[in-house]
């Protein structure tokens, strides 16, 4: 997968409420290509108190979302897609295709 954790991403698709909005990526699952970006896709969730000192009541999750549908930010230039480069010891590192920045 293209995005890590920590990247700062776009949100490009998906329900209006979540749709353009910017935040890092706390968490990758490469299992199902999702990744949880922070305070993006927040479901309210209805939790009883299960022990004693647990809070119960409403609690916000941070749901996963398909890496499809977010694009990474590059610094210079914004939302892009990400290029890949081999520098002079031939390890890949990500770039962006707007700019040939790096990305990682
Ligand atoms: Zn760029």
């Amino acid at each position: 997968m293209k995005i890590k954790q920590g990247d700062k991403v776009k949100v490009v698709a998906g329900k209006d409420r979540i749709r353009d909005h910017e935040g890092r990526v706390v968490k990758v699952i490469p299992e199902t290509g999702r990744v949880i970006v922070e305070r993006a896709n927040v479901a309210k969730k209805h939790q009883r108190q299960q022990r004693q000192n647990e809070q119960g009541g409403i609690i916000d999750k941070d749901m996963p979302i398909h890496h499809s549908n977010v694009m990474i930010v590059c610094s210079k230039c914004g939302p892009t897609r990400v290029g890949y480069e081999r520098d002079a010891s031939g390890a890949k590192r990500r770039v962006c295709r707007k700019c040939g920045g790096d990305l990682d």
